[in-house]
Parts: structure tokens; sequence; C-alpha cells
């Protein structure tokens, strides 16, 4: 723990939510300056183009972002030094380039990256797989990356940094042995009303709820799980919102569609998924019609070979650590029908963000059943479960860990969850359920639902 994290947790709430807003203002000079101003106005322009031009615009960003890292990775230009380059057009041309992966990037990212510590916005991705990766960036890349972001919020009516919004993230706000149960503190420099996604227990739920309810926010964002377990907090307690938000938008997690569904239910308004993880691959974004867009603008998603879903991602604006046929872990599901959406934008779309290489579970025989399908199986019940988590350690084997509300929960229900997953794993996968007071989050203060350790 640094430092500022202990002085920090000697103050009083005021002096900390003072904090909090200064450490706001601090980042604000990285992401929203002149650069961002540019993109938001060169992005609302760009959506009103036809396909023909935002494909045409990729390829020219491809081959100068292609070019921009020969010139100034040597990583990258000890990769490519036999490829012709004077050939390379654009998007189809991209098989020529070899492609790379996270181990490779990790053992050579001194030379992978194009600029000097001192001038880079640094950012850590996570650990899940326990590799973890300090990316660089450029100052005018993390601008570009913030305009995207609010312009597919402000597509859809929520206006960041005018409107409040509120934030559950895994941000260390809450003291240890603070008594008091407030576990929001303000940052002012965004209107944004930040959520500890670590205190959240039964016993606080309320608590969180008043926060909300006082606070009135216009859109709420951050961690899905955080925000589901609050909405199902409130659907058990029969307790209503005392405001309406323009827009739900998750980051992080999978948005299973029961979780969708609920917070849509609680809350009144949409929920906005988005794709865009922390190493910096290109954005896919939902717009007001459901449907999910590529944002042709920052990059390219290719298919790591006919009929898998896995995907390779090049990413423009990674030029501080260049992202290019980057073998990323995620499942995209691309949808082929190139029509105009009745958004009013026409672009390329896909189907499904699977997620994470580590976000399903096997069967007996090593098939994969994704986290949506396994959410899937606690459907058919009444919303007694405040939260479960599926962990394999060994193929045929799976433990359900439920933390559940007492009060409402019959013992005949674990016959029906062993039921469904029987039914979905097969009879030759045994399912142990345990009931437990609390599962824990992961450091980070992500819930994971699907805990996988089996290595095939
Ligand atoms: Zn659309």
């Amino acid at each position: 723990m640094g430092k500022l994290q202990r002085l920090y947790d000697r103050m009083p709430i005021f002096v900390q939510n003072l904090m909090v807003s200064l450490s706001g203002y601090s980042k604000s000079r990285n992401r929203y300056g002149k650069a961002y101003r540019e993109r938001r106005r060169f992005l609302t322009e760009f959506d009103s183009k036809s396909i023909e031009e935002k494909l045409a615009y990729r390829d020219k960003a491809l081959v100068d972002f292609v070019r921009y890292a020969v010139e100034n990775s040597a990583f990258y230009k000890e990769l490519y030094k036999d490829v012709d380059l004077d050939g390379f057009t654009g998007v189809k041309d991209l098989i020529k380039l070899p492609t790379v992966d996270k181990e490779l990037l990790r053992a050579n990212i001194g030379a992978v990256y194009t600029l000097p510590r001192r001038r880079a916005v640094e950012s850590h991705t996570g650990g899940t797989t326990g590799k973890s990766l300090t990316v660089r960036g450029l100052r005018d890349d993390m601008m570009y990356r913030m305009a995207t972001l609010d312009h597919f919020k402000s597509r859809v009516g929520f206006e960041n940094r005018r409107m409040r919004r509120a934030t559950f993230n895994g941000k260390h706000i809450v003291p240890p042995h603070q008594s008091k149960k407030i576990f929001w503190r303000y940052n002012r420099a965004c209107r944004q009303m930040i959520f500890s996604s670590f205190h959240i227990t039964e016993e606080n739920l309320g608590a969180y709820v008043e926060g909300l309810n006082s606070f009135k926010p216009q859109a709420i964002d951050g961690f899905f799980t955080s925000m589901c377990d609050v909405a199902s907090y409130m659907e058990r307690k029969g307790i209503k919102p005392s405001f309406t938000p323009v827009a739900i938008f998750p980051t992080s997690e999978t948005v299973t569609d029961s979780g969708r569904a609920l917070l849509e239910r609680v809350f009144g308004c949409r929920v906005y998924d988005q794709y865009a993880s922390s190493e910096g691959a290109p954005f896919i974004t939902e717009c007001a019609e459901g449907r999910l867009h590529m944002e042709l603008s920052t990059g390219v998603f290719e298919h790591i070979e006919e009929g898998s879903d896995e995907v390779l991602v090049t990413s423009f604006l990674t030029r501080g650590t260049p992202l290019i046929r980057y073998r990323i872990g995620d499942r995209v599901e691309f949808d082929n029908s190139c029509t105009p959406c009745a958004c009013g934008r026409h672009d390329l779309y896909v189907k499904g963000i699977q997620g994470r290489r580590l976000d399903f579970l096997y069967t007996a025989e090593g098939a994969k059943i994704n986290a949506g399908n396994v959410a899937n199986l606690f459907k058919n019940l009444p919303n007694v479960v405040i939260r479960s988590q599926a962990i394999q350690e060994r193929l045929g084997f799976i433990t359900v860990l439920l933390e559940v509300d007492k009060a409402l929960y019959k013992d005949e229900y674990d016959d029906v969850i062993r039921d469904e997953f029987l039914h979905k794993f097969g009879a030759s996968t045994e399912i142990q359920i345990r009931h437990v007071e609390s599962i824990e989050r992961e450091r980070s203060g992500k819930f994971r639902f699907i805990v996988n350790k089996v290595e095939l």
C-alpha cells in the first residue's frame, strides 16, 4: 500500500472526498484535453459517413499505424523485416503479418514500447491468467479512447462529466476500519460518485440503495455484478429507486441476459454493453437499437482462423505499445449482414461477445459452456440467490458456491440447481453445492462468476 493511501485512510470522509476529487482533476488532464475535443467532433462526423468511406478510412489508418509501429518500435521492425510493407494497402493485407500474443509481447516489452516512460501514460492490464503487463500509451491516444467512450454514451443520451454518474469499481475508497456505512466518495472532476465494490454485503446493501437514492445518478457504470447485487436486493425487498437513469453502462465483466433484464426492470432504463479491454483493444459498442457495432475508427477485428470465434485485434489507439494482430484471448461472433442499422449508422456488426478465454466451464468431455449459459441455469429459481460462483478444478467436477437469501431460500432449490447443471453438463459431471456466508471478490474488486482452473 502506498503512502498516499495510508494518509487517505486516516482522513475524515470529507477530506477523502477532496482527495478523490483532486486525483480526478489530475487524471482529467490526461483524458479531456484538446485531442479529446477534436476526437469528439471527428466521431460525430464519422457516424454520418457511408460504410465505404468508413472502410477506406480504416484501411488508411491501418497503413499509417503499421508504418508508425515499424518506425518507432524495435520489436515490430524486427518482426516485419521480411514483409513487403510497400505492398501493404489495408485490411486485406493483414494476413501477411505474423500474429503476436501476450507472452511474446511480455518477453519483449522493452523493445515493443515506442516511447520512454516519462512521456507515457501507463496502465496495467488485469492478471487473470497470472500474467500482467504494463502498457505505455500516448496521451493523445488516451484522449481518443475517452472520446470514443463518451461519444458512445452520448449517442444514447448521457453526456459524461456534465451529468451525474454512479460508478462501481475496484478502487479502495473505504478504509478498512471505517464504522460508518458510507461506502461511496465523490469525484467532483467528473460529477462521479464512486461506490466501493468491496463492501457489498447483504448487511450493507440497504446503505448502498440510500446512497444511490440520495445522489440520483443519471447513469450507472462499472462492475456489472455489483450493480446486479444492488438491483437484486432492491427487487427482493420491494424497494423502488427514487430516480430513473438515462442508461446503464457495465464494464469489465460478462453481461448476462438475466442480469441485464434485472437491471432494466429495477432501474427502468436500458443497459448498453461495450467491449474495450484494458490492453487497448478496439471498441465494440451497443446502439439504441440494441445492435453491437464495431467502432471502425478504432481498429480491426479478425478471427484467428476460419470457424473459430477467437479474435486477433489491431488497435489504432495503441501507438505507445502497438497491438497488431494481437491474440487477446477474447471470442467475438461476427454478424455478417452488412445492412444499415436502424439507429442511423452503417457499420460492421457483432452478434455476441463471448468474453475471456477463462469465462467458461468444461463438460466432462471437454466441451465449453460459456458464462452466459451457466448463468441461465439459475433463471428458473425465484429471486433468492444473492450471488453464485461456479468453480471447476478438474474435468467432471463442478463446485457451486451459493450466497442466498436465507429467509426465502428453500432446501429443494438445491435440487433444482443440481438438476439444471446435470442437464447442461451431463450425468458424468458431479455437481457439489455449497452454501456460504459470502463469496469473495478478486483483489481487483471484480467478481468472478466462473472460476476455471482446468489446464487442458
Ligand atoms: Zn445501430
